[in-house]
């Protein structure tokens, strides 16, 4: 039997889930099962169970290269490999690696063991390594280089069983989707609020995107570059997510014919905040998303920020306050929502020639007048329409998802 068909598993290793004392551990690793379970499912690639194994986390699937490349992509994993899991001894290990060095390696190409050992044994990890890497020189020919090897062949003793494994998928990190709560993400259809979105969805919490449909201000192709954002995000979400498209027209035009003209972007702001507070109450979320950055553009000076914050009580969370742009559009490319984000569209017609930089609270109060906000959130929210979006069914692993 060649190697390729006892390459029978995935290990999903994390990080910071293992930083947590026992019981959270736990709790986060079944998480994490779950997670990965249903983003096999997702991505169609069929498995047998996953499970704890050998103290790690493991898939266990007919196609390890799919499942490990589906399972790189969940919150919570900072990496996937698909591995040989043996039941055996020092020997048996050696000459496993042996084997493995033959699939995968010919006189030409350099190679290095990393060995890692867990348990009580007679015998060292060095050991291992040393053992091992002479047992593939002899079979292969292949030179060994420890600093800059062609191809790293991992063996992981733990207790009684050894893992042997070449490849590794980097995953985003982060916690499992569901340790963190819920959250309402305003998603504007530009390039930062998606980002901010992830990462929080990187950090555990489960989202609720809301976007706000500012028509006959804005036209469709602004709906449209949200949508497609939104459908990017459910892609790492394994699953379609319940959003919000909430009509603004009629409060920006309330806005507009009501305040100070040089504030209008902060009270729509503040409007877009209370909508998505109301949609918090309905949906059980504890907090907001938006995709702010400091000093990026007028409606988000420190000034600003502040004055909009103040018209919400629930915490509004701006994972993207301190980065750069430039940042923000590595960032935007390496998720994936980048070309949606850009995808063309026209900007909103209303935005003052000198919008204010420096609101005050009282100024802003002052503008709001009598504008009657419960009026117009009671409206706005009436006009919602609730959509899975996302629901398309998923590339497989591996093809082009575009
Ligand atoms: P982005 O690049 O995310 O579109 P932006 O730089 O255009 O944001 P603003 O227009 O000031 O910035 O919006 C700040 C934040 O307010 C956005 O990141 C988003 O979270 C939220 N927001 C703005 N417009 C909308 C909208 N139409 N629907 C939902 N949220 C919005
Ligand atoms: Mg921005």
């Amino acid at each position: 039997m060649g190697l390729s068909e006892e390459l029978n598993g995935v290990l999903v290793r994390y990080d910071e889930v293992g930083l947590k004392s026992n019981r959270v551990r736990r709790r986060f690793e079944n998480l994490l099962i779950r997670r990965v379970e249903e983003a096999l499912d997702y991505h169609g690639v069929s498995f047998d169970r996953v499970c704890r194994y050998a103290g790690r986390v493991v898939v266990f699937a007919e196609e390890p290269g799919d499942a490990a490349r589906a399972s790189a992509s969940v919150f919570g994993v900072a990496s996937t490999s698909p591995v040989v899991a043996r039941e055996t001894g020092f020997d048996g290990a050696i000459e496993f690696a042996g084997r493995m060095g033959e699939e995968v390696l010919d006189a030409s190409t350099s190679f290095a063991i990393r060995s890692r050992r867990v348990g009580k044994h007679d015998f060292t990890s060095m050991d291992v390594a040393r053992e091992a890497g002479a047992e593939v020189q002899r079979r292969t020919g292949a030179p060994v280089d420890l600093s800059g090897p062609d191809v790293e062949i991992f063996v992981e003793v733990r207790g009684g069983r050894a893992l042997f494994f070449t490849e590794r998928f980097d995953g985003p990190g982060g916690l499992p989707k569901g340790s963190q709560g819920k959250l309402v993400a305003l998603i504007s259809g530009g390039i930062d609020s998606p980002v901010a979105a992830w990462l929080m969805m990187r950090r555990g919490a489960e989202v609720v995107p809301v976007f706000l449909d500012s028509d006959p201000f804005t036209d469709a192709t602004t709906r449209g570059r949200a949508v497609s954002s939104i459908e990017k995000l459910a892609e790492w979400n394994h699953g379609p997510m319940r959003s919000y498209v909430v009509p603004h027209g009629k409060t920006l035009e309330a806005l507009l014919n009501h305040g100070e003209c040089s504030l209008t972007c902060v009270t729509c702001r503040r409007m877009m905040y209370l909508v998505a507070e109301r949609v918090a109450e309905v949906e059980g979320c504890d907090g907001l998303i938006t995709g702010e950055s400091l000093g990026q553009v007028a409606s988000q000076t420190y000034r600003n920020l502040r004055a909009e914050d103040e018209a919400v009580s629930l915490p509004v969370y701006r994972p993207v306050i301190g980065l750069d742009k430039l940042e923000i559009v590595g960032r935007a490319k390496s998720i994936g929502t980048f070309d949606a984000s850009t995808e063309p569209a026209t900007c909103c017609t209303v935005t003052p020639h000198h919008p204010e930089t420096y609101a005050s609270l009282d100024e802003v109060r002052e503008s709001e007048g009598e504008l009657d906000v419960e009026g117009l959130l009671d409206t706005a929210l009436d006009g919602a329409e609730v959509v899975d979006m996302g629901a398309r069914t998923a590339a497989a692993v591996g093809e082009d998802p575009g």
